[in-house]
């Protein structure tokens, strides 16, 4: 097992430190979770004041996970899933939705904040498809060896790999574009990339101000141009429809509201290693 040594910025705390914000309890605020602390909601109120629109965002992007590894799974038949930023249990799990639909399929949730593996090791109990392990993206080359991700990533069958949330969360100096391409490398062809993004939107300056509000309180949360967001498939072949709002990608109902900046602050697609 790797060094996991604290994070260089407030987006995941070493031990639980109660008095820095996490991106992971952050999110539990906005999905009406009970894994979070006082200070973790004071960024999610302040964020909510310049966005109130963001709880039903985390349902959308949590909507579009459950759609994109449903679809993996049964129609791709890909049995394996390397969840990166996967965050802290909640309603409906990636390991959940895969398993349904082929109940051998392994997932390995990564994360930061050791919370996640505290109550992920809880859920999952005796569990021998599942494991969840406590690492940094920022260094993928320890990530890619640790033993419960290698033993997914070492055959030649395909893996999909979920940046969910998650990108957002890495500044650019801490190169997103380098992670995925070194994950990329890493993974068998034919495998999937999975990526949702915040999206700066030109007709809503909230979008913009979110951003000050993140970085400045949360270390972390940058917004970027859909061109930035593109870019983070660069040499994949990107999946119909492409990167969109992620109501829109291959929605399983009839989408009542895809011009509102609750369907359009984050956008993401799936795309396929050649
Ligand atoms: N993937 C889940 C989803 O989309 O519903 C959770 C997304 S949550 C907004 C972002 C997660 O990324 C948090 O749990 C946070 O701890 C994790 N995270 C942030 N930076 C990370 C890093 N450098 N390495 C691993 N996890 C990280």
């Amino acid at each position: 097992m790797p060094d996991v040594r604290p994070p260089r910025n407030p987006n995941g705390s070493a031990g639980f430190d109660t008095g820095v914000p996490t991106a992971a309890r952050v999110y539990d605020v906005m999905l009406d979770g009970k894994d979070n602390y006082e200070i973790d909601r004071q960024v999610a109120h302040a964020s909510l004041e310049v966005m109130p629109e963001l709880k039903q965002i985390a349902v959308h992007n949590r909507d579009i996970l459950h759609r994109v590894v449903r679809h993996l799974a049964a129609d791709e038949g890909v049995d394996r899933f390397l969840d990166l930023g996967s965050g802290l249990p909640t309603g409906r799990n990636t390991h959940e939705v895969a398993q349904e639909a082929d109940p051998d399929a392994k997932v390995v949730y990564v994360d930061i904040d050791p919370l996640v593996a505290a109550h992920g090791e809880a859920i999952l109990g005796g569990d021998g498809n599942t494991a969840v392990v406590t690492a940094d993206i920022r260094r993928p080359a320890e990530v890619l060896a640790i033993p419960e991700v290698r033993a997914l990533t070492e055959s030649d069958r395909p893996v999909c790999v979920m940046l969910c949330g998650i990108l957002h969360h890495l500044l650019d100096e801490e190169d997103p574009r380098g992670i995925v391409s070194a994950l990329a490398e890493a993974v068998p062809s034919g495998s999937f990339f999975f990526i949702t993004n915040f999206t700066r939107l030109g007709d809503a300056p909230e979008s913009a101000e979110l951003e000050r509000v993140l970085l400045s309180q949360l270390g972390t949360g940058r917004v970027r141009t859909p061109a930035e967001l593109e870019a983070f498939f660069a040499g994949l072949d990107l999946l119909p429809p492409g990167v969109v709002p992620l109501p829109l990608w291959r929605p399983e109902g009839i989408v009542r509201d895809s011009t509102s900046v609750a369907a359009r602050f984050m956008t993401g697609g799936v795309a396929r290693k050649p």
